[in-house]
């Protein structure tokens, strides 16, 4: 499909408004109570279910109460304490690095801007616009699995490349909604565009979807 950028970007804000129609309480699914929090809970995110970190972040918040504490955890025993959400050796440096290096370079505070955030251990642009987008508003958009495939679906993107992708839909997505469309595009992919067998019938982009299955 051949849109020019007026087109394209109406058929975008048509798109926002059937979503937030659908998914009018669409936010994020991790539970943090602050930055830091937060930044640890993503790591976890990764190639696991939002709903197993949720799991094991009450008693790991209650272990490590502060940044500090992370910072000078023990390697193995934090290791051993993330086990279920996979990857666990890998995550477990990620979090004492990163905690270590917001201690030792940002006086114990998450940094605010993505030049910073992306020099952390382990923290990707997709962690750190989580975290800019989340607890300090600004507007970001993380491109995860479902935002890859559902915005190539679309034809918003083109391309499996998520900072590509992020640059592409920026141009398209007004700035007020970049946020909300993350949670929003994730809630429509567990529920309706399901990779395997999305349900075209009962989707309410239907009629603005290049890809729907009739
Ligand atoms: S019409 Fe089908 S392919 Fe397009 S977004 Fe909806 S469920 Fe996904």
């Amino acid at each position: 499909m051949i849109e020019n950028k007026a087109v394209k970007s109406a058929r975008a804000e048509e798109v926002v408004r059937l979503l937030k129609k659908e998914y009018p309480d669409s936010k994020c699914s991790l539970n943090y109570s602050n930055p830091h929090e937060l930044l640890v809970a993503t790591i976890l995110s990764a190639q696991c279910t939002d709903h197993r970190v949720n799991q094991v972040l009450p008693e790991l918040f209650n272990s490590y109460p502060s940044v500090k504490a992370f910072a000078f955890a023990d390697l193995n025993k934090l290791s051993q304490e993330i086990y279920p959400c996979g990857y666990h050796n890998q995550k477990a440096k990620s979090i004492q690095g990163s905690s270590l290096a917001i201690m030792n370079d940002h006086g114990g505070k998450v940094p605010q801007t993505m030049e910073e955030l992306i020099k952390l251990p382990g923290v990707g642009r997709k962690t750190a616009n989580c975290i800019l987008g989340e607890c300090f508003g600004y507007p970001s958009m993380v491109i995860d699995t479902h935002m890859i495939r559902i915005m190539n679906l679309l034809q918003f993107a083109t391309s499996k490349d998520p900072k590509k992708i992020e640059l592409e839909l920026m141009e398209v997505f007004n700035k007020r909604d970049w946020v909300k469309l993350t949670h929003m595009v994730i809630d429509h992919g567990r529920a309706v565009c399901i990779a395997r067998r999305p349900q075209c019938d009962q989707c309410v982009l239907q009629d603005l979807c290049p890809s729907v299955l009739r």
